[in-house]
């Protein structure tokens, strides 16, 4: 039996729609900054895909491409000109940042009200409260949305996620166990990760190495959800073995085309939230 797939790109085309719609219905002015410093290849990539979602949605985006030797104190100083820009509600600095820049620093400068990559401690200390009414961290908002969309059960499952990192695997376990999941979390040190993987109703993998998930990790009937992104000669692979998995599944996210897109969707999201909330919009 082959597993159900959870399309992640129709369902984040779907939630463009909503965005594009409500943007036109109340005639909402919604300006994004996308930052990034230095020329990575894939991050040239991740930023020309959010620019070009914006203008499917009707989000005016503004671009700003700084050196790789530019000084901390320069993207400082930008993101300080962001905050008091009236025509921006959303502000993105595109990591990983060169190595000569903290990110800490430079997420802490952004005004928390027109933080849509959800980071900054205020966001992510709501979070931890389990407080809804904020900007959360888009590939974790994503994973519960393509669930949730997809009538995935999540309360009282057994939830494993692989990875323990700030953008993906600390808040995927919080937004689990705020939808009553039982959350195990993974990372690096954990010993025997197959005898933890093989017990999870739902199995969310964002541990950045390749095919590390096989089939025998994997329980039958396992929802799982492929966060990992490699790009190798033949296309975009995951962190899961897709082929090997989707034979033991219930349903699964494919990479290219599941979680990837729900990200971008969520930051449009977060972008028009910031906006109604700046602009007192219901
Ligand atoms: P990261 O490197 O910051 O964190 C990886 C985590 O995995 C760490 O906590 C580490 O302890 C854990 N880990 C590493 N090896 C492990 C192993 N063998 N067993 C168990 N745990 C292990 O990575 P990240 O930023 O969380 O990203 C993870 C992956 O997701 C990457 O491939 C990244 O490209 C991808 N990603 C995709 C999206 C998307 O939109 N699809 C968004 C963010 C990240």
């Amino acid at each position: 039996m082959s597993a159900f797939i959870l399309d992640g790109k129709a369902i984040a085309a779907a939630i463009k729609q909503e965005i594009k719609d409500e943007i036109e219905s109340k005639n909402i002015k919604c300006g994004l900054a996308v930052v990034l410093v230095g020329d990575d290849e894939a991050s040239k990539v991740y930023v020309k895909n959010k620019i070009k979602a914006c203008s499917q949605t009707g989000i005016k985006s503004y671009a700003y491409y700084l050196q790789p030797t530019a000084e901390e104190n320069e993207l400082l100083q930008l993101i300080d000109a962001l905050n008091n820009d009236s025509n921006i509600h959303g502000i993105l600095v595109q990591l990983p940042l060169p190595s000569h820049i903290s990110p800490n620093k430079v997420i802490s400068a952004i005004n928390p009200k027109k933080d849509v990559d959800g980071f900054c401690a205020q966001n992510m200390g709501k979070l931890f409260l389990g407080e809804t009414d904020m900007l959360a961290p888009c590939t974790p908002s994503g994973i519960i949305e393509i669930l949730k969309r997809s009538n995935i059960e999540i309360s009282g499952k057994n939830a494993v996620i692989v990875g323990r990192s700030n953008i993906v695997g600390k808040p995927i376990a919080l937004m689990m166990l705020r939808e009553n999941a039982t959350v195990t979390i993974t990372h690096s040190k954990t010993k025997d990760l197959k005898s933890i993987t093989s017990l999870a109703d739902i199995l969310i993998v964002a541990a950045g190495k390749r095919e590390l998930i096989d089939a025998s990790m994997v329980k039958k009937g396992a929802v799982v959800v492929d966060v990992g992104i490699h790009r190798t000669e033949q296309g975009l692979k995951g962190d899961v073995k897709f082929d090997e998995a989707s034979k033991i599944a219930q349903a699964i996210t494919p990479v290219p085309g599941g979680v990837g897109p729900m990200t971008i969707a969520m930051l449009l999201k977060n972008t028009l939230k910031a906006a109604k909330d700046l602009l007192e919009i219901q």
